[in-house]
C-alpha cells in the first residue's frame, strides 16, 4: 500500500515525487517507457521554474547543465529585450534540453527516496472512499491512497476518470528530429536561409556531432502517438525545400500538434491530474514543461498534508481552484501567440502593432510576466497586492530567502519581533527580523513560496495558519 502513486515520470511526475518525499510520503512512480526518452523538446526553464529550482537547492546542478540566456524575446518570438528592473534574482532563461532536466529531476526524486518503476503502463483504476487500485498492463494490481496522473497529453488516467478535455483539435502538425545529411553544408545553409524568410516554422540547423536538428511542417494532421518515419521527413523536405538534403541516420524522430485543451476537472475523489495530462497547447513561448513543474509545486505540499492527516478540509481542492485559471491563461496566451505568428495580412499587422507597443516597458513587462509565470497572483481573497503572489528570492540575513524554503515548510517572515507560528512550528518556520527589503510587517509564506497572509496581528495570523496548515493538537 503506497500513499501516492504517480503515473508518468516526465518532468511533472518527477517533480511531484520529490515534493511529496520532502514530507515523508511513500511514493511510487510508474513509467511506461523502459528508458528515458532522448528527444529534445524544450527551449528552457523560465524565471519562475528557475526560482523553484533555487527554492529546493537544485539550481546549482541545473545551471551546470544549462546555458543562461536573456529573459526577453519569447512572447511570440517578438525580438524585444526584457524590460529593465525585473523583480527576480534569477531574471534569465535557462536553456536546457528536456531529457537533461527530466534526468536531473528524476535523480533528485530518487535521492529524496522516491521509488521509480520503469516499463510499467497504467491501464486501469478503481477507487472507493479509502483507496485507489491501479492496474498495470501486465495485470498487476497496486493499492494506494491517492493516484496522480502525470501521464502526458494522451493521459490514460484522465480518460479512465472520464474527465472531459474540451478545446480545439490540432489544425497543423510539425515533424521534428535529429539526423545527418549528405548535402554540402553551404548548400544547406543557403537553401534554409531562403525558406526561413517566409516560414518561421522551418528549421534545419546544426545539432552537434555532424547532425542537424530538423523542424518542418507535416503534410497533414495524423494525431497518432507513433513517431514519424525518415521517409515522412524526406517527402516534406522535398515539398518545401525542393530537396531532402540526403538526410539519413536519424538519432530520433518525433511529431507534435497544435491542439489546445484543458481538463474540466483536476480531481475526481482520490485521483488528480497534473501537467500535460491536465492541459495541452502549442509549444510557442516554451511554457508546457514549466506549467507542469509549477502544478507539481502547488500540489505536492497539499497532497502531502492530506496524506499526513493535517490538511484543512478544503486544502486539496485549492489545487484546482488555483491552477486551472493559470492554465486557462497559458492556453489563451499561446492562442494569441499562434495568431501573431500567422502569415496572413491581418495577424501580421497586429504583430507589427504589438511589436511597437512592446516599446512601452509596462506592456513588455506584462507579457514577460505571463510567459515566465512570475506575474501569477492566486486569489486568496481581498488584501494587499502582494497577497497570493510569490516573493522573489530576497536577500535575508541568513543568506537568500529561497535557501530557507528547501525543506518545503511554511515560513513566517516577521519584522515585528512579536509574532510566532506557535502550535504550527512543526510545519512553519519563523524568521525574525528577516530583511528591510520586505515591504510588510509580517508575511506568511506557503511551501510553494506564495504569500498566504500579510499583517501584524497574532490572532489574524492564527486564523490564517489554521486555514493553510490545519489544526494543531
Ligand atoms: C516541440 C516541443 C517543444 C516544447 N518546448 C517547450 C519549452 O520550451 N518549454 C516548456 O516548458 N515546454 C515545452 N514543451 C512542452 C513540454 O515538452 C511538455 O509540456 C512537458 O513534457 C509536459 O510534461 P509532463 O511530465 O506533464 O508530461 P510528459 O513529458 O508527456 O510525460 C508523461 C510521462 O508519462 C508516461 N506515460 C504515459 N502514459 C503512461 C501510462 N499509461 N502509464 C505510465 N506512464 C505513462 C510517458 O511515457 C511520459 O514519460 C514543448 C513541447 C514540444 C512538443
Amino acid at each position: 500500500m503506497f500513499d501516492v502513486i504517480i503515473a508518468g515520470c516526465g518532468p511533472t511526475g518527477a517533480t511531484l515525487a520529490a515534493e511529496l518525499r520532502l514530507h515523508g510520503v511513500r511514493v511510487l512512480v510508474l513509467e511506461k517507457e523502459t528508458e528515458p526518452v532522448s528527444y529534445v523538446r524544450i527551449v528552457g526553464l523560465h524565471i519562475r521554474s528557475i526560482e523553484l529550482m533555487a527554492m529546493r537547492g537544485l539550481l546549482e546542478r541545473v545551471l551546470e547543465h544549462g546555458r543562461k540566456r536573456p529573459a526577453g524575446a519569447y512572447y511570440a518570438a517578438i525580438d524585444k529585450p526584457a524590460p529593465p528592473g525585473l523583480d527576480s534574482a534569477h531574471a534569465y532563461l535557462l536553456g536546457i534540453p528536456q531529457p537533461v532536466i527530466v534526468q536531473l529531476l528524476e535523480e533528485h526524486a530518487i535521492a529524496q527516496g522516491a521509488q521509480i518503476r520503469r516499463g510499467c503502463t497504467v491501464t486501469g483504476l478503481e477507487q472507493d472512499d479509502d483507496e485507489v487500485t491501479v492496474e498495470l498492463a501486465d495485470g498487476e494490481r497496486l493499492r494506494t491512497r491517492y493516484l496522480v496522473g502525470c501521464d502526458g497529453g494522451r493521459s490514460t488516467v484522465r480518460k479512465l476518470l472520464g474527465v472531459g478535455f474540451p478545446g480545439e483539435p490540432a489544425r497543423t502538425e510539425t515533424l521534428m528530429g535529429e539526423m545527418e545529411a549528405s548535402a554540402p553544408q553551404q548548400e544547406i545553409a543557403a537553401t534554409v536561409a531562403e525558406i526561413s524568410k517566409a516560414d518561421r516554422r522551418f528549421v534545419f540547423g546544426p545539432a552537434g556531432a555532424g547532425a542537424y536538428r530538423v523542424v518542418i511542417p507535416a503534410a497533414g494532421v495524423s494525431d497518432r502517438a507513433e513517431p514519424p518515419t525518415l521517409d515522412d521527413f524526406r517527402q516534406q523536405l522535398r515539398a518545401i525545400a525542393g530537396t531532402d538534403f540526403g538526410v539519413h541516420s536519424p538519432r530520433w524522430l518525433s511529431r507534435f500538434g497544435d491542439a489546445t485543451r484543458l481538463a474540466e476537472r483536476y480531481r475526481v475523489g482520490r485521483v488528480l491530474l497534473a501537467g500535460d495530462a491536465a492541459h495541452i497547447h502549442p509549444p510557442i513561448g516554451g511554457q508546457g514543461l514549466n506549467l507542469g513543474v509549477q502544478d507539481a509545486f502547488n500540489l505536492g505540499w497539499k497532497l502531502a498534508a492530506q496524506v499526513r492527516g493535517w490538511a484543512p478540509e478544503t486544502l486539496l481542492d485549492t489545487y484546482q481552484a488555483e491552477r486551472h485559471p493559470v492554465a486557462e491563461d497559458v492556453l489563451d496566451n499561446t492562442r494569441a501567440q499562434m495568431e501573431l505568428n500567422s502569415t496572413e495580412p491581418g495577424p501580421r499587422a497586429v504583430r507589427r502593432l504589438l511589436t511597437e507597443l512592446m516599446d512601452i516597458d509596462e506592456v513588455n513587462r506584462r507579457l514577460l510576466e505571463k510567459i515566465t509565470a512570475i506575474g501569477i497572483r492566486y486569489d486568496f481573497g481581498a488584501g494587499p497586492d502582494l497577497l497570493g503572489r510569490r516573493l522573489p528570492d530576497l536577500d535575508v540575513k541568513q543568506g537568500r530567502l529561497y535557501g530557507l524554503l528547501q525543506h518545503g515548510r511554511g515560513l513566517l517572515l516577521d519584522r515585528t519581533g512579536r509574532l510566532t507560528p506557535g502550535g504550527w512550528s512543526d510545519r512553519v518556520d519563523h524568521l525574525g527580523d528577516p530583511t528591510a527589503a520586505l515591504d510588510a510587517p509580517c508575511v506568511l509564506l506557503r511551501p510553494d513560496g506564495h504569500v498566504a497572509w500579510i499583517g501584524d496581528d497574532q490572532r489574524d495570523l492564527d486564523v490564517q495558519l489554521s486555514r493553510w496548515f490545519g489544526e494543531t493538537e
